[in-house]
């Protein structure tokens, strides 16, 4: 095949792709509306919305309605395109989430199950995803894929997930996990998954660092549509860098890493918005509490910046609760920046509970789209 040809397949595959994207994006439009959208010819659009539809990916909807001249034709994504699935797995619960193509959560659900590393475990998993899915009328072998987040280092090259420290799991394989489940699975790292989901969805290309304040902490780096994954899959794993040298012990083995001081278990044992509630009514200990713990977290979020010079987002737990009470985070980054600049590139994440759950399913989504 000469490189013209090649070329010529990719504008093709590319222009089909870009259609698909908006047609997820807004809904009811028209080939007029695509077209001009996207800058394409009315042919050319009108040719691709023909082969979306003989794919059973788009539908006709009747007309739109029109200001003057001819009617035209309303089209949208079909209803029974596929959707996909992303399981959240974390020591105590996994979150299930059910997304459609355009990235809308159409079912959420959060169940207690101790993490064991058994057969019997990811059996009651697969259960359960077939009854969360069964409530909404699905079936497993419907699923585009299932997006599975965990708590550890995801190597992709030899399929593995590599080390999980809090989950107790060293080297177990993907094929180990996805043959309990009827579709396709994909791995991903929790942070790396909460990361996905507050960049993918974003107008702009934006890079941003992701940090992580769970039960665990780690973080990852979205850089312009993509997560950057490191040498040894471990960019971003910040809650074992040294906070305090010899300081409080981790989970890890170590002393003095962010985790031991920045977790949400270092704020409460129990409900985190309960911990937030007693801090707004002014309740000493929570006062100390979080003055302790913003203090570190300042530092953290201090070395990072002076590191990448982008925006921070706080997700997780303890980033989905705080609201109002980043701008003690902010202060106290601006204390210790050496630079004059505002702390505004701090925030909190869009997406609070069930992040990296909804991250995961996105990429599955992802996947799909690209080979439209
Ligand atoms: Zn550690």
């Amino acid at each position: 095949m000469d490189k013209k040809k090649i070329t010529n397949m990719e504008v093709k595959k590319k222009n089909r792709n870009d259609v698909f994207r908006y047609l997820c994006k807004n809904g009811m439009v028209s080939n007029p509306d695509i077209s001009y959208a996207l800058k394409l010819s009315l042919p050319t659009t009108t040719q691709i919305t023909k082969e979306l539809i003989e794919k059973g990916l788009v539908e006709e909807k009747g007309e739109l309605q029109s200001t003057g001249g001819r009617r035209a034709k309303a089209l949208a994504v079909s209803d029974d395109t596929g959707k996909a699935v992303g399981l959240d797995i974390t020591k105590n619960h996994i979150s299930l989430v059910l997304t459609g193509l355009t990235g809308r959560i159409l079912k959420y659900d959060r169940i207690f199950l101790p993490y064991a590393a058994e057969e019997r475990y990811y059996q009651e998993v697969s259960q359960k995803l077939e009854s969360f899915l069964h409530e909404s009328g699905w079936e497993e072998k419907e699923v585009l894929g299932i997006g599975i987040s965990f708590p550890g280092i995801i190597d992709l090259d030899r399929e593995e997930v590599a080390d999980s420290h809090i989950l107790g799991v060293s080297a177990l394989p993907f094929s180990m996990v996805s043959r309990f489940f009827a579709c396709p699975c994909h791995f991903l790292n929790d942070a790396n998954a909460g990361a996905y989901a507050e960049g993918i969805q974003s107008e702009s290309r934006e890079s941003f660092f992701y940090l992580s304040l769970s039960n665990t902490v780690g973080g990852a780096v979205y850089n312009n549509g993509r997560l950057v994954q490191g040498k040894n899959f471990r960019c971003g794993e910040v809650g074992h860098m040294t906070i305090v040298p010899d300081g409080e012990p981790c989970y890890c083995g170590k002393y003095g890493c962010l985790d031991a001081y920045c977790s949400a278990k270092c704020l409460s044992e129990g409900k985190l918005e309960d911990f937030f509630e007693r801090l707004e009514k002014g309740e000493q200990e929570a006062v100390g509490l979080w003055d302790q713990y913003t203090s570190y977290l300042a530092i953290a979020v201090n070395n990072i910046h002076m590191v990448l010079d982008c925006d921070i987002v706080l997700g997780g737990y303890v980033g989905s609760c705080m609201g109002e009470h980043i701008r003690d985070v902010r202060d106290k980054v601006s204390e210790r920046n050496t630079f004059e600049e505002s702390s505004s590139f701090v925030r909190v994440c869009r997406h609070k509970m069930g992040a990296a759950a909804l991250g995961a399913s996105l990429k599955i989504i992802e996947l799909f789209m690209e080979q439209v």
